[in-house]
Parts: structure tokens; C-alpha cells; sequence
């Protein structure tokens, strides 16, 4: 089944600054453009491109491709709707499925992209969409007419995808002087049924100076981070022995001023370790009464919650506990359920592995017990 992309990378506008139309502005390294046709060339089933640029620019990009899947690239017109009707013009003879992608989405993955090909396969015609969070309100002026169903509303985005036929009567329709601000508008304008697919928040469309600057650090961002951890307490009479928050019964427990929970203390630090962001001593000081009483568990949440709000998500995390005595593999589901429930990462993604010292040293006389740990995070929005 062939599949052509058109990318419309023909804006002559530019808000954002020194007047270089914003797909060409610099982003990770490279002129934004490069960002979406590299997406849409790793994307399993598109067979080819069409970039549909501006005219001065046609020979640059051309040169600045490198291998992959063929891309065309052609002089746009003086809208993005005209630019996406010459880009059919050119439209390979074989193709019986065409996405249409704005360059000023960077973001776009090849899965989205599969995705919105899945909903084109299935109706004729499918975009990318995100459902509203915020209530909607219609407004004259300043001032509000109706209040909009919510869970009716749909924001779009691209990829949109369409069987050849529907795009060609939506490209005709705007020849006739129609005019849409998408090729779905066009499409529906034509009668066809169009069908929302799950778009994708990271997939925003780079509009502001806000916009490329965010866009900017996200390109800059490393996709996954690695940390380790690791932490040690001495066992003694009288105290409980907590791992992941779960109680485990034995004569002795780990001492420290908090809960010493090993387990926790050393998923702490992996996941703050990953983000460079210092370590469990720096954010949660046993000196600080803020913390007194806090319970691990609460800690490692809270770790979980710094790393988010730098915009990472945990991928994975792998907990190794030494300790002598007693065996902790009754135990291990639930320190891994409890350490899921910290995190936030689900329990399938959690491992928590014990082992003894083999009676060697302090852990192995059963003075102390340890543990490290490694997390992964991935970069979101
Ligand atoms: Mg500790």
C-alpha cells in the first residue's frame, strides 16, 4: 500500500523574531523542517515524501536530506491550502493514501503519525485530535453566548490522513474557492465523514516565541536519563524493618532518624540521581522539621513528583536489597506494589531482587543492610 506525505513547510510568516519563516528557525541543531520529514520517513508504512517549501529554499533542503525514504520537495503557493494542492499535483501515481503534516509540528512521532494512518485505512479520513480539558465558552466580544459542551470538543492537529479520493474532492473543492483552515474543513465541506484519532499533547504546533522556546529545551533534552542509588543502615534491636513501606517481620531493624527504609532511600536517589537533581539528604534533611516523621514511601512520592515536574516520566526502576537475614522473597510483591504506588510507575515496570553478602562483611554478618538502585526516565512534554 503506497503512502505519501505532504509536509506544508511553505510560511512565508514569522512571529518569532529576525524574520526567518519559523520551519526554518533552529531547533536541536537543525532547521525545524528536518524534524517532521525525519518523523514521517521513520514511520513504518509511509512510503514517500512531498515537502512543499518555499521557493528559495527548495534547493537548500534538498541538499540538506541525506538517504532515507525519497523525499520530494517543491515550491509552495501563496497559501498553506494552495501549497498542499500543488504538493498533490505531484502525487506519485501509486498512492492511494496521503498524510498532511504542518512543518510547525516538530513533535510528531511515527507513532501518531501509524495512528492517524490507522483511522485514514479504516474511514477515509481521520486527524490527530485532542480532547478539551478546559471548558469551552463561545463569546461576541468579550462576552459569553454558551457554554460549550465539553465532551464534544476537539482540538485538531495534524497528521491528517485520507484515502487519495477524499483529499482530491477536498483539494478540489478549495480550487473552486472554498476556503479551510485545514484539509479536513475541506473534506467535510465535500460531505465525506472525517474521524478523530488520540493526538498527541507533545505534538504542539510551535506558534509563539514561548512556543519555540520551550520547543527549544525539549530538543535539547536527553529522551531518557539514568540514575543510581544507593544506601546502607545498620540493623538493630528494638526497630521495625520497613522495605518499600511494607513491614517486614525479623528481630531487628534498620536504624536511622527516619524509617531507614533502605529500599525507598535508594529509589530516592536513583530517580533524583537521573535528573541531576541532588540527592534524598539535599531535598528531605533529616534537620529539617518539615520531614520528621515523614515516612519514606512520602519521600520517594515526592522525588517522583520533582523529577515530573522537570518533565520526565520513570520508565523503570530496578531495587537490589543485601541483607543477610531473614528472606525477603515472601515480601517482594508487596515492597514492589508499594514502591509502585510511591512512584507512580506501574508495578510490571517496578524489580525489587534480594540477595545476602554471602557472610561477608558487616551486611553479611547481618549488621547492616543495603541496597541499589537504578531508574530510568524518559523525556515527555
Ligand atoms: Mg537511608
Amino acid at each position: 500500500m503506497h503512502v505519501t506525505a505532504i509536509i506544508a513547510a511553505a510560511g512565508a510568516g514569522s512571529r518569532l523574531g529576525d524574520g526567518t519563516p519559523k520551519q526554518f528557525l533552529e531547533l536541536g541543531g537543525r532547521p525545524m523542517v528536518h524534524h517532521a520529514i525525519d518523523a514521517f520517513r521513520a514511520a513504518p508504512r509511509v512510503t514517500d515524501l512531498i515537502v512543499v517549501t518555499r521557493a528559495e529554499a527548495v534547493d537548500g533542503l534538498r541538499a540538506a536530506l541525506g538517504g532515507g525514504k525519497p523525499v520530494e520537495v517543491i515550491a509552495g503557493g501563496a497559501t498553506r491550502q494552495a501549497s498542499v494542492a500543488l504538493g498533490m499535483d505531484r502525487l506519485p501515481a501509486a498512492a492511494r493514501y496521503v498524510l498532511v503534516h504542518d512543518a510547525a509540528r516538530p513533535f510528531v512521532t511515527p507513532d501518531l503519525i501509524e495512528r492517524v494512518l490507522d483511522g485514514a485505512m479504516a474511514h477515509g479520513a481521520a486527524i490527530a485530535a485532542l480532547a478539551a480539558t478546559d471548558t469551552v465558552k463561545r463569546v461576541e466580544g468579550a462576552r459569553i453566548v454558551e457554554t460549550v459542551p465539553r465532551e464534544r470538543v476537539y482540538l485538531a492537529q495534524t497528521p491528517q490522513g485520507f484515502r487519495r479520493d477524499v483529499l482530491e474532492a477536498a483539494v478540489a473543492l478549495g480550487r473552486s474557492g472554498v476556503e479551510g483552515t485545514d484539509e479536513s474543513a475541506l473534506a467535510e465541506r465535500a460531505g465525506h465523514a472525517v474521524h478523530v484519532v488520540g493526538g498527541d499533547e507533545g505534538n504542539v504546533k510551535i506558534t509563539t516565541a514561548g512556543d519555540l522556546a520551550r520547543a527549544r529545551r525539549a530538543a535539547g533534552r536527553p529522551r531518557a536519563l539514568v540514575g543510581t542509588g544507593y544506601d546502607l543502615h545498620t540493623l538493630v534491636e528494638g526497630r521495625p524493618l520497613l522495605l518499600g513501606g511494607v513491614r517486614v517481620p525479623f528481630e531487628r531493624g534498620a536504624l536511622g532518624h527516619s524509617d531507614a527504609d533502605v529500599a525507598c532511600h535508594a529509589a530516592t536517589d536513583a530517580i533524583l540521581g537521573a535528573a541531576a537533581l541532588g540527592d534524598i539528604g539535599r531535598h528531605f534533611p533529616d534537620t529539617d522539621p518539615a520531614w520528621q516523621g515523614a515516612s519514606s514511601t512520602d519521600l520517594l512520592a515526592r522525588a517522583a513528583a520533582l523529577v515530573r515536574e522537570q518533565g520526565y516520566a520513570i520508565a523503570n526502576l530496578d531495587v537490589t536489597i543485601v541483607l543477610q537475614r531473614p528472606k525477603i522473597a515472601p515480601f517482594v510483591e508487596a515492597i514492589r506494589a508499594g514502591l509502585a504506588a510511591a512512584t507512580g510507575v506501574p508495578p510490571a515496570r517496578v524489580s525489587v531482587k534480594g540477595k545476602t553478602n554471602e557472610g561477608v562483611d558487616a551486611v553479611g554478618r547481618g549488621e547492616a543492610i543495603a541496597a541499589h538502585a537504578v531508574a530510568l526516565l524518559e523525556a515527555g512534554w
